[in-house]
């Protein structure tokens, strides 16, 4: 029996390349991302853990390209069971210097790409009665965070798109949920500013940030067939940054 098929986004980056690969084992996995370089794209390719593992080109604020994707990727390897919408970018500026472009640009590609690629998942997985979503959030769409009212607003936003899809489709077979991780060693975090990354790892009760196998397990749990009665959930991450009811 042919595994079933995952499509990452935000496939190349740093959570992204970890999740396609926990995912590999027991998926054929698509990742999905913008490739911008092509340097990059030939590096992530020779990685080891990813034989087997296709890339495909996609803006995911482009409707008509997550279109296009899903209908190519369905038609070579049949129905999509899992998707992952993990590609993500921040912006950061304190309110009264966010440009509305930098608001506009951290909205739609935190949430609008799992609109765009979700929706055109979707109709083949309500024909089999069989899917996984699995959307990547953010602790600072928990709490908030200085400088970030695009991306808590995004990442919040998108656990209310996580809850409202998932009482859609829970009747169907369905499952829909957020990851919503803590301070994970990627490039996004490297990019903090030294002491304030100290800081903040200081102030994690399990003592260290976290690896992005920390989060690509959980996303495999919620992908796999131990996770059936989880729906409309946001599991943290995070390492015990945050807690709450
Ligand atoms: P990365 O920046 O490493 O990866 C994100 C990927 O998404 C990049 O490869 C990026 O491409 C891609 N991307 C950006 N815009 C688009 C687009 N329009 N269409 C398709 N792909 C796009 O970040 P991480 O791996 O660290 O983060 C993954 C997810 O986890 C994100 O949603 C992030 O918000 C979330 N997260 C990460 C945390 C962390 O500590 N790292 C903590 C909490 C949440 P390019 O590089 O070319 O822009």
């Amino acid at each position: 029996m042919n595994p079933p098929v995952a499509l990452v986004t935000g496939g190349l980056g740093g959570l992204g390349t970890t999740i396609c690969q926990q995912l590999a084992r027991d998926h054929l996995v698509v990742a999905v991302d913008l490739a911008s370089d092509a340097a990059r794209v030939d590096a992530w390719r020779a990685r080891d853990g990813h034989e087997g593992i296709e890339f495909i080109a996609c803006d995911v604020t482009d409707d008509a390209a997550c279109a296009a994707l899903a209908k190519d990727v369905q038609a070579r390897h049949g129905g999509i069971r899992t998707l992952v919408n993990a590609a993500g970018i921040t912006r950061d500026a304190t309110l009264r210097k966010l440009e509305p472009e930098h608001w506009e640009d951290v909205i739609r590609v935190n949430l609008g790409g799992a609109y765009h690629m979700s929706r055109h998942v979707l109709e083949g997985m309500l024909a089999r009665g069989e899917g996984r979503i699995v959307n990547i959030g953010s602790i600072n769409g928990q709490t908030g965070q200085f400088g970030q009212t695009n991306y808590a607003a995004a990442k919040a936003g998108l656990h209310g798109f996580t809850m409202s899809l998932a009482r859609e489709t829970a009747s169907k077979g369905i499952t829909v949920n957020t990851v919503s991780p803590g301070y994970i060693d990627t490039e996004m975090t490297r990019a903090i500013r030294e002491d304030i990354r100290e800081r903040i790892v200081s102030s994690i009760p399990v003592g260290r940030i976290g690896q992005p196998e920390d989060i690509a397990r959980v996303v495999s749990f919620l992908c796999g067939p131990g996770s059936d009665y989880i729906t409309g959930a946001n599991i943290p991450v995070n390492g015990g940054l945050f807690m709450s009811f």
